[in-house]
């Protein structure tokens, strides 16, 4: 038997509607928010995720699915959504539309993990990101669209952490520091750290080992280093979360994975589902656009990983809208019956209404079964009787109760039912 690939997992239509319902709510509160969608390709340049996602960090050294195509060029399925948006913007020139450009995606991610719960090596986004403006306005909506997003599906128990790591002037006062702090025990680290020490210090706070966790609670904080301006940004952020009931918490060791971050970032992480905690990670990134030789757009977003939330809905219990049921179910009897059971459904269906019959020339016995099963509200036989006599009885399946209807009226019926 042939195994779907390590990491991957197929999406069955018993659990579609869960996806459905997240997918649809992440595309009402973009809209309610006044940000459109964008569709970027799932493979791109490995150039795009170089630069947009930065040389140091674990999905460029470790995590990409990076291979020649047949024309020898080297191309990467896409490990995130922001470096394709930006390449995009800059691309298609979205900075002359009325900024901020306002963007969300919803896309396959692919990263070679090591699969565990929450962590698959493909996966899927929500991604939210807002080009061309460096206020903190930007950034409070960017959380409180998450919020929004979270509070829509009635998501609990999730924190909201948020930190600054500085602009580029701030943070090189810091990274001394934090080198500082690390050269001291430096043998401590673990082979990973020891490589990050060199080329993006920072990171050395992000690490899931657990000795450099512990590492890293002693070492400066960022927020003591911030310039004026960082500093004044990062108030008014917090100030706007205040303002607007947003619950939160200043964390400094947030660093975020990307190299491209500057100021705000921030995280939902919940106690629900584990080790992988953090449901959504974004913050702003005000020198990405320009790594595209794009020029000076500031932006900020986040990513949301869906495959985490559902994992979090189904651990805390919360509901999923189901699909509608199937209204009526027309059970024919007959090869002229089969005729007119085909009619009515299309008829139906064209009216907007969910209808089914039979294709499997079942016995009536069997077609009740079957219309039980996938939850009929209604069913009707059609057999030779009803023909003659233009005829049936159409049965509400709860209750047990039968109306009896001439054919040409069973349409209105349903419909008013
Ligand atoms: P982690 O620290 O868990 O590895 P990350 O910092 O690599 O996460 P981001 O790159 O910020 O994650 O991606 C945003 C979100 O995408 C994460 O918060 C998570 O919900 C989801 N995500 C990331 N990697 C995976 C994965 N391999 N499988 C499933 N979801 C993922
Ligand atoms: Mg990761």
């Amino acid at each position: 038997m042939i195994k779907a690939p390590k990491g991957t997992k197929d999406i069955l239509p018993s659990e579609v509607y869960k996806w459905q319902f997240v997918v649809e709510t992440a595309r009402k509160v973009a809209s309610l928010y006044n940000v459109k969608e964008i569709r970027t390709p799932v493979f791109e340049h490995t150039e795009v995720f170089l630069r947009g996602v930065g040389e140091t960090t674990d999905i460029v050294n470790k995590e990409m699915y990076t291979f020649l195509d047949k024309g020898e060029r080297s191309i990467t399925l896409k490990p995130e959504g922001t470096a394709g948006v930006a390449r995009a913007f800059v691309e298609n020139g979205l900075h002359n539309l009325a900024l901020p450009v306002k963007l969300y995606y919803i896309t396959p991610c692919f990263r070679y993990e090591r699969p565990q719960a929450g962590r698959l090596r493909e996966f899927h986004q929500f991604g939210v990101e807002f080009l061309g403006s460096s206020s903190a306005e930007t950034d409070a909506e960017a959380i409180v669209l998450a919020k929004s997003f979270l509070n829509e599906l009635k998501v609990d128990g999730v924190k909201l952490y948020i930190n600054s790591i500085g602009c580029k002037n701030c943070r090189s006062a810091y990274q001394k520091a934090l080198k500082e702090y690390y050269a001291k025990r430096y043998d401590e680290l673990c082979p990973l750290c020891k490589e990050r020490f060199e080329k993006n210090p920072l990171r050395l706070l992000d690490c899931k080992n657990e000795q450099c966790g512990e590492l890293a609670k002693g070492a400066p904080s960022i927020l003591d280093y911030l310039c004026e301006e960082c500093d004044t940004h990062f108030t008014k952020v917090k100030n706007y979360l205040t303002a607007l009931n947003v619950e939160y918490e200043v964390k400094s060791d947030i660093v975020r994975g990307l190299d491209y971050y500057t100021k705000t970032v921030f995280e939902f992480v919940s106690v629900n589902i584990g080790a992988q905690g953090t449901v959504l990670g974004g913050g702003r990134y005000d020198g990405l656009i320009e790594g595209f030789d794009g020029g000076n757009h500031p932006g900020v977003g986040f990513a949301l990983g869906i495959e985490r939330l559902l994992l979090l809905m189904e651990n805390t219990g919360k509901e999923f809208k189901a699909e509608d049921c199937v209204k009526i179910y027309v059970a024919p009897m007959g090869e002229k019956a089969y005729v007119k059971a085909m009619e009515l459904v299309y008829s139906l269906r064209n009216c907007g209404v969910k209808a089914e019959t039979d294709h499997m020339q079942r016995g009536v016995k069997a077609q009740f079964k079957y219309a039980d099963k996938i939850g009929a509200k209604y069913v009707v036989v059609i057999g030779e009787n009803e023909l003659i006599n233009n005829s049936v009885r159409v049965k509400e399946m709860a209750t047990g109760v039968e109306t009896e209807v001439s054919i040409d009226n069973v349409k209105e019926f349903i419909i008013n039912a």
